[in-house]
């Protein structure tokens, strides 16, 4: 009765929030006395037995040529088929956009119990019970499963990869794969340095910076950051920034260490997708926005003033920190 991870990957790479999700199933198994297992699928250039570092102790891989574009139906099935397979009592998903697209499909499947967005480690002393965030963050719940398997959707940033030394053991498992019922014809990729969803950092403006043309000084504190860019959902719906930068409520749901955030007022739909970053820093003309409720650091100014003074200062920074390395 082992506990299966979901290892996600995109072109080949594992993800930051599969690391997460492996360190979270790996600690659950130690508490529930059994082993942690990974399964990944499609083709990959990872070193798959270095993942055991991240406690995995196998790697059930499975590489077919229909399993190269992520296809939700196809993905579950061959899940199942592995979570059957080797007795998983609990399937370990990232609450990302594939493991909210696969979790519940999977939880049907095996009548399995699913707590999704789960944010911290369970319960599992008397009974299984799992926290996770409700309404928009504003509180937790905390959800027993008495299913025999059970699946838990690990959000972003809930959990820190733990590494250690150990090497997994890859075997290649054979599952039986359908054709698949969606044909993927062409794929567009989202612009952006950073993904947002995986970014440490981001970089978010709102309708306070009037248009489009403005945006420049975003991308350059960005660019500085080594940060993704965001974006309220004003700024989407009036096309001033692609919709794959909406965050909030209606939007991607992130929790990046540091969330910077000019020019938006601080709605409760726009909290609701970035109210889990660690550090908030909010800079707003305005003394009385919203948003500086929310704020760990508040800067009450004119954007346009305080944004190329703050990217100056911290490559001027950055700039101080690299003659020094030099130097010593
Ligand atoms: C069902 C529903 C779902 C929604 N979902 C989302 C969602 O997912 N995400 C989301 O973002 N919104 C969402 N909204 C919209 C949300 O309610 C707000 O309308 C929106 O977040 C406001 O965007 P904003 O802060 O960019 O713009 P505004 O509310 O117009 O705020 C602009 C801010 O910029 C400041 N400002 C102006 N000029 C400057 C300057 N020069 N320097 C510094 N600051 C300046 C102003 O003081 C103001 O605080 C949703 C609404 C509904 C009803």
């Amino acid at each position: 009765m082992s506990v299966l991870i979901f290892i996600d990957q995109t072109e080949g790479h594992v993800k930051k929030s599969s690391l997460e999700a492996m360190s979270y199933g790996a600690k659950v198994a130690e508490q529930l006395g059994t082993v942690a297992e990974g399964v990944l699928l499609g083709n990959t250039s990872e070193d798959l037995s270095g993942l055991g570092k991240y406690g995995v102790k196998k790697i059930h891989h499975v590489n077919n040529a229909e399993l190269v574009a992520f296809d939700a139906q196809l993905y579950t099935k061959v899940i199942a088929q592995v979570a059957t397979e080797t007795g998983a009592a609990l399937v370990v998903f990232s609450n990302n956009m594939d493991g909210k697209a696969i979790a519940p499909r999977l939880s049907a499947r095996l009548k399995a119990g699913l707590v999704s967005g789960a944010v911290a480690l369970p319960e599992t002393n008397n009974g299984f019970t799992v926290k996770k965030n409700v309404f928009s963050g504003k509180a937790f719940a905390n959800i027993s499963v008495s299913t025999p398997v059970k699946i838990i959707s690990l959000n972003a940033n809930a959990y820190k990869i733990v590494e250690g030394e150990g090497v997994a053991e890859v075997s290649s498992f054979n599952a039986v794969i359908d054709s698949p019922k969606i044909k993927v014809t062409s794929t567009t990729k989202a612009t952006g340095e950073v993904p947002l969803t995986e970014a440490e950092i981001v970089v978010s403006a709102g309708r306070g910076l009037k248009g489009p043309e403005n945006w420049g000084m975003v991308e350059d504190l960005a660019k500085v950051l080594h940060a993704a860019t965001a974006c309220s959902r004003p700024v989407a719906d009036s096309h001033w920034r692609p919709h794959n930068e909406h965050v909030g409520q209606t939007g991607f749901a992130i929790a990046p260490n540091l969330y910077i955030a000019i020019g938006i007022s601080g709605a409760i739909q726009h909290l609701a997708g970035v109210n889990r970053s660690k550090v908030i820093v909010v800079i707003n003309k305005d003394p009385e926005a919203p948003f500086f409720k929310a704020a760990d650091y508040g800067i009450v100014g004119d954007a346009f003033e305080v944004v190329p003074k703050m990217t100056e200062a911290i490559k001027k920074l950055k700039a101080y920190h690299k003659l020094r390395t030099f130097r010593s």
